[in-house]
């Protein structure tokens, strides 16, 4: 029997459930481990090893292996043909140790891989979708992924249904199925059951996994989950969600590829080069000339290459997800930690975000006359005090429609406190209620006087700002509609004042100049109104036709006050040069007295766009606009997505934030979608790229500082590591180039530095310090610079002080080996100085590195990784030069002490001269305040 065509009892009768109670725990439990968990299969992962072999695809990995086949050119040469052991030894530890960092590398690439994914999918899990489901008659929010057949479950607006449900009450809902049917307008739902074998789309009594609820709840028993759900039916396999690279990860592809091309350029040119010379000195090309020339062009091959870069990349941005969630800002996917570093405006709702969504009412008018409601929060106690004590009309009528029209209530825990339950608004009414002695459980159950049914829900949304019920008292019906003044107004035809109804002409400014007084007093305001009605339309009316002819009964006045820490986010967010746009369904007025307090804007006078001024304007308006304006007010979710669209018209990258279900497109337009984690609807969390777990604007501020953070880092890492790369080339390169005749005891052809010393100095004494550069402080001045160019490349600014740096570097190696071989020096001496020169200078570097500006900018002391690191690569470096097994295989040899006091030192002039020449430079330009930390890096030239 298909759900569809059976009664509601039937079955709960044949699914052994219960509505009241649901199923128990236990009884769950055995279903799960029955029916298996409520999820899509997964298709076959990739296995482990199939991965490990595609990441020696890299083409930095394939240069490494051309040096691998040179090694075993020039080993084979020197056994079989040239007859010398010892020096085919070494080209053999050459690709031995090539072939290592090789794997090293390779098993590195694949344990982060491993390691962000599950990263990645812990984070995942917390973002994941969630029930409403009733076990034990306990309701409670389990994971979507345990519901089994038999459980009942509930859903609101804004929630995904997640497994095939048959309904057994709703109330005007709605949901969207076009995930099955291709229909993109929604479906009302009703509970009878259907004759016949209706389509997916015609089953209006059930509710499919995968839908959404566009509109009113529901409440329906699990039918079936998982692959025997409709979706499953249809649903291939899915695929693992490939990551995608991020736009740094591009960069770093795209350099790897012309890296590799240079890279055999260079080493071409240089074995060319090398037998050119040894023919011009000897008139022959012996094979001792060509295995020299072999050394250098693997030296070459290797220098050439940033071979820690991309595990070091992906280290850091997975280690950056994870910092953003313990700050309460959970990511979907790493490209999301480099476009909130470059947030350049960040749209926000009010309610909730900005402000606390503790509702209270504070004043209401009503039948003509204004009160204030003394007391705080949700406790029901606090007098009614009339502004005129001559002037009472009496407000019953207003309050008993304000609490009936409701779906909140309050409740006391354990320790006699009320507690909130519902929506905000309703509940501060529920509130002002209990003041007057007004109870809405007492009014509908208890009171034996009274005889008022509920026998319709039109729940609130924000594109009607309204809400109404439908109300049989005594035999009588009427509708009772709340919601925002201006709209209701427009479907009001009399008020009521002084017990006495007044067409709406002769009272509209009276009452619009109450809600005015309300609104300047920052108070969010709601109106209430009655309808009388007959039976027929009580019954069978649609909302648009009983939400008409109102009579007006009062205004409610409710405060909810700004989070007291926005103020100085938003102060912070506008140093950093990120402009901070409120966007709420509130009214005009109220907004910009809640935005001025915020510090969002200063003018009083500010101008606000409203959501019906947006939908007059054309979008090349709104384009022109946008800059300028600050507090949007009166609008509905799909007025969001244009003001996304006309900002990022402007070149801005926009950060919005939304909640409920119509919010969704708006998010996904925006670069980055924010939904909140708590009062965010299920779709709203689908769609966002960050969720606030605690729905505070102050997170919105600390996941940009850290995108920030996160982004100078990994660029202060890459450049520090390509400094060291072309230190390395051009340091061999002056050698082929300029040595072109033995000095002392070392041959012309002797390579400035071996290929297991630049092998040394990328993975150890570079990887480690640049590893710690990735978990860096921010620089001080971080969040007084303006958002980067998200168009410009993570390099772009920092070529040239890498060229500098690296040529001055590279030339003081090779000034060193020279020197050590003028000196009379043995080959293996003068290339250790020439090592231990790189290997310093590139330690002082680092300190350099880690600063935009220079590094009399920075503490050197704060980051105690970089300095361990530094110790480490520092003590490893010189215990090779000392012990016999690397002098063996990486060709090192013992200095003497002055040398060794000269090598640590000496390499740091550069550093020093070069940062001093720069801050000299800044203090000498006229007008420019290259003191100032808050001076922007534009003003800054990165370049030496
Ligand atoms: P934001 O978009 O910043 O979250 P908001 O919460 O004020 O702002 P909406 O929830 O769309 O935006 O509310 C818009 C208006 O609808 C409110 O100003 C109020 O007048 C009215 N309103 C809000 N909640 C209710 C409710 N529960 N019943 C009736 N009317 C309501």
């Amino acid at each position: 029997m298909n759900p569809h065509n059976e009664h509601k009892a039937d079955v709960l009768n044949r699914l052994h459930t219960n509505r009241s109670t649901g199923l128990s725990q236990q009884e769950a439990a055995a279903r799960l481990s029955e029916y298996g968990e409520n999820a899509l299969a997964q298709a076959k992962q990739t296995p482990a090893w199939k991965q490990f072999l595609l990441s020696l695809k890299e083409p930095l990995v394939i240069i490494l292996f051309i040096a691998v086949g040179l090694a075993w050119a020039s080993a084979g040469y020197d056994f079989f043909v040239r007859d010398d052991p010892a020096h085919g030894m070494a080209a053999v530890y050459e690709s031995i140790a090539i072939l290592l960092l090789i794997f090293i590398n390779a098993g590195l690439s694949f344990w982060q891989a491993k390691s962000a994914q599950k990263s990645l999918d812990a984070l995942k899990v917390m973002a994941d979708h969630h029930a409403k489901v009733l076990r034990d008659s306990e309701w409670e929010t389990v994971p979507a992924s345990q519901l089994v057949p038999g459980d009942i479950v509930s859903v609101k607006t804004g929630d995904f249904i997640e497994a095939d449900v048959r309904w057994l009450h709703v109330a005007e809902l709605q949901t969207n199925e076009a995930h099955l049917t291709g229909e993109a307008e929604p479906v009302q739902k009703q509970t009878h059951a259907l004759d016949g074998d209706a389509q997916v789309g015609d089953r209006t009594n059930m509710g499919f996994s995968g839908a959404t609820v566009t509109h009113g709840n529901g409440l329906g028993v699990v039918v079936a989950t998982g692959m025997q759900s409709e979706l499953g039916k249809i649903a291939t396999l899915l695929n693992q969600v490939e990551t995608k690279k991020t736009p740094i990860e591009r960069t770093i592809a795209a350099l790897s590829k012309k890296l590799m091309i240079v890279a055999i350029i260079i080493v071409a040119f240089t074995l060319i080069l090398e037998m050119v010379k040894a023919v011009q000195q000897t008139g022959t090309l012996s094979f001792e000339v060509l295995a020299e020339s072999l050394s250098t062009a693997i030296a070459l091959a290797v220098a050439a290459i940033p071979d820690a870069l991309p595990a070091v990349l992906s280290i850091v941005l997975t280690i950056g997800a994870t910092m953003l969630a313990k700050n309460n800002g959970l990511i979907k996917s790493l490209n999301s930690v480099e476009t909130l570093g470059a947030t350049s405006y960040i749209a926000s709702d009010k309610t909730g975000t900005l402000t606390r969504n503790q509702m209270t009412v504070t004043r209401f008018y009503a039948n003509g006359a204004s009160y204030v409601v003394e007391g705080d929060g949700y406790e029901p106690v606090g007098e009614i005090l009339p502004d005129d004590e001559d002037d009472t009309p009496g407000f019953t009528r207003f309050m008993l429609a304000s609490v009936l029209n409701n779906d909140a209530a309050i409740q006391a825990d354990e320790d006699g406190r009320s507690q909130p339950y519902g929506n905000p608004t309703d509940v501060a009414l529920i509130v002002m209620g209990h003041k007057s002695g007004v109870d809405r459980d007492t009014v509908l159950n208890k009171d034996q006087a009274l005889d008022i049914d509920i026998i319709r829900e039109l729940p609130f949304d924000s594109e009607r700002k309204m809400m109404s019920v439908v109300i049989k008292d005594a035999g009588r019906y009427q509708v009772l509609t709340k919601g925002a003044p201006d709209v209701l107004l427009a479907k009001t035809d009399l008020i009521e004042d002084h017990g006495k109804m007044i067409p709406i002409a002769e009272g509209r400014a009276a009452v619009e100049h109450q809600v005015n007084r309300f609104a300047e007093q920052a108070l969010r305001t709601l109106a209430v109104a009655v309808r009388d009605i007959d039976e027929a339309l009580a019954l069978h009316g649609t909302t648009a036709q009983l939400e008409q002819h109102l009579t007006l009964l009062g205004i409610a006045g409710i405060i909810d006050p700004p989070r007291p820490e926005v103020r100085q986010s938003v102060k912070e967010l506008h140093q950093a040069g990120i402009n901070v746009v409120m966007i709420t369904g509130d009214h005009a007025v109220t907004a910009r007295a809640i935005a001025l307090k915020l510090g969002i804007v200063t003018d009083p006078n500010a101008r606000v766009i409203e959501g019906k001024q947006l939908a007059a304007m054309d979008d090349d308006t709104l384009f022109r606009l946008a800059p300028d304006i600050r507090v949007y007010a009166r609008v509905s979710p799909e007025h969001k997505q244009r003001i996304v669209h006309a900002l990022q018209r402007q070149g801005e990258t926009v950060a919005m934030t939304g909640d409920g279900i119509n919010d969704a497109p708006a998010l996904r337009a925006a670069d980055i979608g924010i939904a909140m984690g708590i009062n965010g609807t299920e779709v709203t969390k689908d769609a966002a790229d960050l969720i606030l777990l605690d729905d505070q604007f102050t997170t919105i501020e600390n996941s940009v500082r850290a995108g920030r953070t996160i982004f100078a880092n990994i660029k202060n890492f890459m450049r520090h590591e390509l400094t060291t790369n072309v230190a390395e080339v051009l340091a061999l390169l002056f050698g082929v180039l300029l040595m072109t005749q033995p000095i002392g005891q070392v041959a012309a052809t002797t390579p400035t530095l071996t290929a297991l010393m630049v092998l040394w100095v990328n993975m150890v004494s570079d990887a480690l310090p640049s590893f710690a550069l990735g978990y860096d402080v921010p620089e001080a001045d971080l969040m007084h610079r303006p958002p980067r160019n998200v168009k410009q490349s993570i390099l772009s600014g920092v070529l040239t002080r890498i060229f500098v740096r690296g040529t001055v570097m590279g030339g003081l190696v090779y000034v060193a080996f020279v020197w050590g071989a003028a000196s009379g020096m043995s080959a293996g001496q003068a290339q250790t100085l020439a090592f231990l020169t790189l290997v310093f200078g590139q330690l002082w570097h680092v300190f350099d590195a880690r600063s935009t500006r220079t590094l009399f900018r920075r503490n050197p002391f704060n980051n105690p990784r970089l300095l361990m690191a530094v110790g480490f690569a520092a003590s490893a470096s010189l215990l090779v030069t000392l012990m016999p097994f690397f002098n063996e295989v990486m060709g090192t040899a013992p200095l003497s002490t002055p040398l060794y006091a000269a090598v640590i030192f000496l390499p740091a002039i550069p550093t020093f001269i070069l940062s001093g020449l720069k801050e000299l430079y800044w203090a000498l330009r006229p007008g420019k305040g290259g003191k100032s930390q808050s001076a922007s890096p534009n003003e800054i030239p990165e370049a030496d």
